[in-house]
């Protein structure tokens, strides 16, 4: 019998990977927990974050925008605002991201800004160029 778990990540628009796996790591909104085969069920709500997992000695990354995963015996289930591996990430797009966000940012000493949101941006940004450097 396999003791290996199945992972499952989804977003609003598509399957991004339905693969077996050792080991899946996330970023929970309580801190970054890791998921075996067998591990008790539980859900936890993500931060924006990576997330990883491992499948035959390779290690595979992706860039998460918050959601939730659920855990059961043998499967994990994410499901996430957004999700994409390293290859998948334009660069260039993040980086702009980035930039746009810290503008907004920087423009709170003068004016209202939606600080949650243009942090939010900001992280996710931050994220897919770390994913993509990997
Ligand atoms: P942007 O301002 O560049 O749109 P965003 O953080 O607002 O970035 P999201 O709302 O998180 O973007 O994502 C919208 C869709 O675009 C999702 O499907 C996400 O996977 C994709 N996406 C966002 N940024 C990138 C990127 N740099 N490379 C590839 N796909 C991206």
């Amino acid at each position: 019998m396999s003791n290996k778990l199945l992972l499952e990540v989804v977003t609003p628009d598509r399957l991004v990977v339905s693969t077996e796996a050792d080991v899946v790591v996330c970023p929970g909104v309580e801190g970054q927990f890791g998921v075996l085969f067998g591990h008790v069920p539980f859900l936890s709500a993500l931060e924006i974050g990576e997330m990883y997992y491992r499948d035959a000695g390779k290690t595979e990354y992706l860039a998460v925008s918050g959601g939730f995963a659920e855990v059961t015996g043998s499967k994990i289930t994410v499901v996430a605002e957004a999700a994409e591996f390293g290859r998948e990430i334009d660069v260039e797009r993040a980086k702009r991201a980035r930039e746009r966000a810290e503008k907004r940012l920087a423009m709170a000493r003068t004016e209202a800004i939606d600080w949650a949101r243009a942090e939010a941006a900001l992280r996710r940004a931050m994220v897919r160029l770390k994913v993509a450097s990997r």
